[in-house]
């Protein structure tokens, strides 16, 4: 007699997603969990990862790889020109995604696939194979992108720009609070269409799940789940190095030797001292805002940890006024940011609030300094300011930028402000829901063996 644990083993999930290291690191977290339920997973993703896979395994947490073409070289840079690389990607990847599953040795019960690969739906559809979408932004994101592309508000206009919003399950949003694409200011035309796109093939998509968790989000999940959708958090999807667990290598696109130089540098500064900033793997800051983040930085005298990233193939400039706070802190081009902000010595995070950040900040219980650029990030820093209260937003100036003084006003008010109490307080409340949600029997735990109950029921 086969055992219910021999079955799922031979059920097979296949993970689909673009090599965007924001998209692999909750899709990969969500295939080592479905592989400790039971199941076997094999996570596909774009060539363009390859280039920076050469030591990595190619069996990560019991998750196998697979590589299918993008339909550009891997040494393509894919950043210089996001529409045309969306746009390739979305006449390409269907087509080498169709034939990397019909060749494979494994037939597939399920494909989960991320946002910004709308397409994998169709594949999935063709093929006749259950399909489920992991949803990577916050479920606020979900519910007004859901409203948006279908049709069922008003949204600010060319004719009404400054309009504010007002969505079931959530708080009203101002015009610098929405997510940049659904502003008549969006200049990027290819994630539009692939939004349009993801909304127009719901109906292909049999279960969202959702990177969140519901004491984070719960009024517009209860709003969301009531308004029809079949919607499951089971996140926060980040590294039990968080939570003070062990956890194997990730599938890191930006590798560095500065790592352990991070984390022996921390080792050596007093607890919740130090002002830990990164603006994630997409953004690179101006001179500018390096300069008034490093003046901003100076009139704090307190310690900083900093990422600052440079387009590929460049160097960190030599600049002058980095060069005066270089005793102050450490500078470097990557760091283990999980191992980072679970360190005791961070005092709090000055971040662009992309969505794994964030998560990351909340499972660490770090307050946040919230300095969001454009796509959900502006959506996020509301969050962290006007619902979780967990951390400050940074204030814009006439032209978008920030001052050093502002800066330098925000790290104070995290740091030992008035509020800085009740924000740390408020952090590490999250922070024990975020746990919870995740141990056997919380909420996203279960809604995972309900999703896997689901897919072996399919194979049945
Ligand atoms: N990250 C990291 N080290 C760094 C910078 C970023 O490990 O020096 C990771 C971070 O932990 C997060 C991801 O890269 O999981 C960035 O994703 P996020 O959604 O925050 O931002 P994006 O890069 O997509 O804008």
């Amino acid at each position: 007699m086969i055992s219910s644990c021999e079955q799922k083993h031979n059920i097979n999930v296949l993970l689909v997603t673009l090599s965007a290291q924001g998209h692999l690191n909750p899709i990969l977290k969500l295939g080592k969990i479905l592989v400790n339920k039971g199941l076997h997973v094999t996570l596909a993703t774009t060539n363009s990862a390859l280039k920076n896979m050469s030591s990595a395994p190619n069996f990560i947490g019991g998750v196998h790889h697979e590589f299918f073409s993008d339909g550009l070289p891997i040494d393509y840079n894919r950043k210089a020109n996001m529409d045309y690389y969306m746009d390739t990607l979305s006449k390409f990847g269907p087509v080498n995604l169709l034939a990397l599953i019909k060749s494979h040795p494994r037939k597939f019960a399920c494909i989960i696939h991320t946002p910004f690969v709308p397409w994998v739906s169709d594949v999935a559809a063709e093929i006749n194979i259950p399909n489920a979408m992991l949803w990577i932004q916050p479920c606020t994101l979900y519910q007004i992108y859901h409203r948006y592309y279908n049709g069922l508000d008003e949204f600010p206009t060319d004719t009404n720009p400054n309009m504010s919003v007002k969505l079931p399950g959530l708080p009203v949003f101002h015009v610098d609070e929405l997510p940049s694409f659904v502003l008549p200011s969006n200049t990027f035309r290819s994630f539009d269409s692939i939004l349009k796109q993801v909304f127009h093939n719901m109906h292909k998509v049999k279960w969202v799940l959702g990177n969140s968790f519901m004491e984070l989000e719960k009024d517009v999940i209860m709003s969301l789940n009531n308004g029809g959708c079949v919607f499951w958090p089971v996140g926060p999807l980040v590294p039990a190095t968080l939570m003070g667990k062990e956890e194997d290598v990730g599938f890191d696109l930006f590798k560095s030797n500065e790592d352990s130089n991070c984390i022996e540098w921390l080792s050596k500064q007093k607890p919740s001292s130090v002002v830990y900033i990164s603006f994630g793997t997409l953004l690179f800051l101006t001179e500018k805002d390096i300069k008034n983040i490093a003046s901003g930085l100076k009139t704090t005298k307190r310690p900083f940890l900093w990422v600052i990233r440079v387009p590929e193939n460049q160097e960190l400039p030599k600049h002058g006024f980095l060069e005066e706070i270089k005793e102050q802190g450490l500078i470097v081009s990557w760091c283990p940011q999980t191992q980072v902000l679970s360190h005791p010595a961070v005092g709090c995070f000055l971040s662009h609030c992309g969505w794994n950040s964030l998560l990351e900040s909340v499972v660490g219980g770090v307050p946040v300094i919230a300095c969001p650029q454009w796509t959900d990030q502006p959506t996020n820093a509301k969050l962290v300011t006007d619902v979780w209260g967990v951390g400050v937003k940074l204030k814009k100036d006439s032209d978008g930028g920030f001052s050093g003084e502002e800066v330098g006003r925000c790290v104070e008010e995290v740091m030992s402000g008035l509020k800085s109490e009740v924000i740390r307080k408020n952090a590490l409340e999250l922070k024990a829901a975020a746990c919870e949600a995740l141990m056997d029997g919380g909420l996203s735990d279960n809604n995972i063996r309900m999703f896997v109950d689901e897919v072996v029921s399919t194979c049945s």
